[in-house]
């Protein structure tokens, strides 16, 4: 009989953790609370518009081939993926915006217009970032980082020297470029990471070289598109998901899982891989006497940001944007300060605007054009209708200035969505959208670990535990977890 595993949660974590194991011989079934796969990265269809609901950014494209590999597949057994040109629009004010191209050597171009000198500084940048992607991705991120031995390898010391992690990211900026604009290009990625550029260590650059020379992606379809492929292939495995089972809890007997109860019945099983947020997992899952971490524990992590989204139908055409836009037209400091410092709901935000519909029509009807705009906030905030629409107003000024038409008048759909929906929809602590923050104090060993140390056959993996929030992350946290299962139930 092969043993069972049970997998609480069908987001890319929980896929692939899934998907691995059943590869492995394992017997597999997936809890999911929602009638959908794909947790934060669902979808869902209004008025002829279809909106993916969280990631926008296919970045990293190498990662979901090596997943697929992993199986024998493609990606392009289940998507067209198109790469996007130019990746992206950033907007300084209503009058000066760049489009940033795809590929270095227009990059380099771009760089040099800009600021003197700065084509041959990009080129030293990426050359040094090429070599932490490799090295991180294709090494660290890869550890299941239980134990300090994993990292001892002389080899592995030497690269943490020339990882820079111990130098802030935006010290290191400043040595290759001083023109403003420049340093905000090169910055951007790392929001992605949750934390501010002074507080993520520079090895983190390795962003920098997976958005410039290896390109912003999008799948025809919708992000969603790979969540459907994952889904294909897990069941092709023979994964069952069970949807709209939200789990109670996990009892535990003699130190082990033996059942995990839902909402709908009970789970008998060998062993369970959490990929729920961690959080709620621990706090309302388990025993506390089995708990990995305290609530004090819990409380001093620092969480990457929350968001405000707006998923916008409009029934014309809007010019002058591209596929991504950032509306970088405010002062970054203050928001960052509103975000991480003293949390608070943001005087004057930078943000966000996605246009699917730009490079896929299936999105949008005719002559439509489908908007997913987003504010990053801090966790925690009081969510009510009216604050949310404070800031609906506040950046469709921006938009309207910068496009130079009316749009609001245009809107045929409209949904809101942030931190309650966050809670509810994902059990997310403190309504987190991307998870931990992506400090020093919060990276490898230092994250949540994904074994619980008290309770033998429960494991954890999502974007709160290693190697960190993003889609290519999660993937390789659902592999990562699923190898070390299978080290220890054979
Ligand atoms: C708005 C937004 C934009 C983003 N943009 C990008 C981007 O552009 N590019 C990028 O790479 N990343 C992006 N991210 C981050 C990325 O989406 C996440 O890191 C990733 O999807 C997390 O996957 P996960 O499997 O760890 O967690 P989740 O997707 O949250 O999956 C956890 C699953 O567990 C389920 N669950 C929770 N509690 C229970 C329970 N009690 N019982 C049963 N099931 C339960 C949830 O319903 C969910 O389906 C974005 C995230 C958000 C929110």
């Amino acid at each position: 009989m092969p043993q069972r595993v049970l997998v609480i949660g069908a987001g890319f974590a929980g896929l692939a953790a899934a998907t691995s194991l059943a590869d492995k011989g394992y017997d597999v079934t997936i809890l999911e609370k929602n009638s959908m796969p794909g947790g934060r990265a669902r979808m869902f269809q209004a008025e002829g518009f279809t909106f993916d609901m969280g990631p926008s950014w296919y970045w990293m494209p190498d990662v979901v081939e090596t997943y697929f590999a992993r199986f024998g597949k493609k990606p392009s057994d289940y998507y067209n993926l198109v790469r996007l040109d130019p990746s992206y629009k950033v907007i300084f004010s209503p009058n000066e915006s760049i489009d940033l191209p795809a590929g270095i050597d227009k990059l380099e171009i771009l760089f040099e217009q800009m600021e003197l000198g700065s084509g041959l500084k990009l080129q030293e940048f990426l050359k040094q970032a090429a070599y932490k992607y490799e090295v991180g991705m294709n090494r660290f991120v890869w550890k299941p980082s239980r134990s300090v031995t994993e990292f001892l390898s002389l080899k592995l010391l030497y690269d943490v020297t020339r990882l820079d992690v111990f130098q802030s990211f935006a010290t290191h900026a400043r040595k290759f470029f001083k023109h403003p604009r420049l340093l905000e290009i090169v910055e951007f990625p790392i929001l992605f990471l949750g934390a501010t550029p002074e507080n993520t260590p520079a090895m983190y650059s390795l962003m920098n070289y997976a958005e410039m020379a290896l390109g912003t992606w999008y799948p025809m379809g919708g992000m969603h598109e790979l969540v459907k492929a994952m889904v294909s292939l897990a069941e092709e495995k023979g994964v069952k998901i069970l949807l709209n089972q939200t789990v109670r809890k996990i009892d535990v007997l003699n130190k082990k899982v033996n059942q995990v109860i839902t909402d709908k019945g009970i789970f008998e099983t060998d062993v369970v891989v959490a990929g729920a947020d961690y959080n709620h997992v621990e706090t309302s899952l388990v025993d506390p006497d089995n708990r990995n971490y305290s609530d004090d524990y819990w409380q001093k992590r620092v969480m990457a940001p929350s968001s405000l989204l707006f998923y916008i139908g409009v029934n014309k055409r809007v010019p002058r944007l591209q596929h991504h836009n950032l509306f970088f037209d405010e002062d970054f400091k203050l928001h960052a300060r509103e975000i991480y410092e003293t949390p608070q709901w943001p005087t004057k935000p930078l943000f966000y605007a996605s246009v699917p519909s730009k490079t896929d029509p299936s999105v949008a009807p005719e002559g439509y054009e489908n908007l997913f705009l987003l504010i990053p906030v801090a966790p925690d905030l009081t969510d009510d209708e009216v604050t949310r629409e404070h800031y609906f107003d506040l950046i469709m000024n921006r938009l309207e200035a910068y496009v130079g038409e009316d749009i609001r008048s245009h809107i045929v759909f409209k949904r809101s969505y942030a931190h309650r929906d966050f809670k509810s929809d994902y059990n997310a602590f403190r309504g987190n959208a991307y998870g931990l923050a992506n400090t020093l104090q919060q990276t490898a060993l230092l994250k949540p670990s994904l074994k619980n140390k008290r309770v033998n056959n429960l494991f954890y993996t999502g974007q709160l535990t290693v190697p960190g929030p993003g889609v290519p992350p999660s993937l390789i946290s659902g592999l990562v977890v699923a190898d070390e299962v299978a080290k220890e139930f054979v």
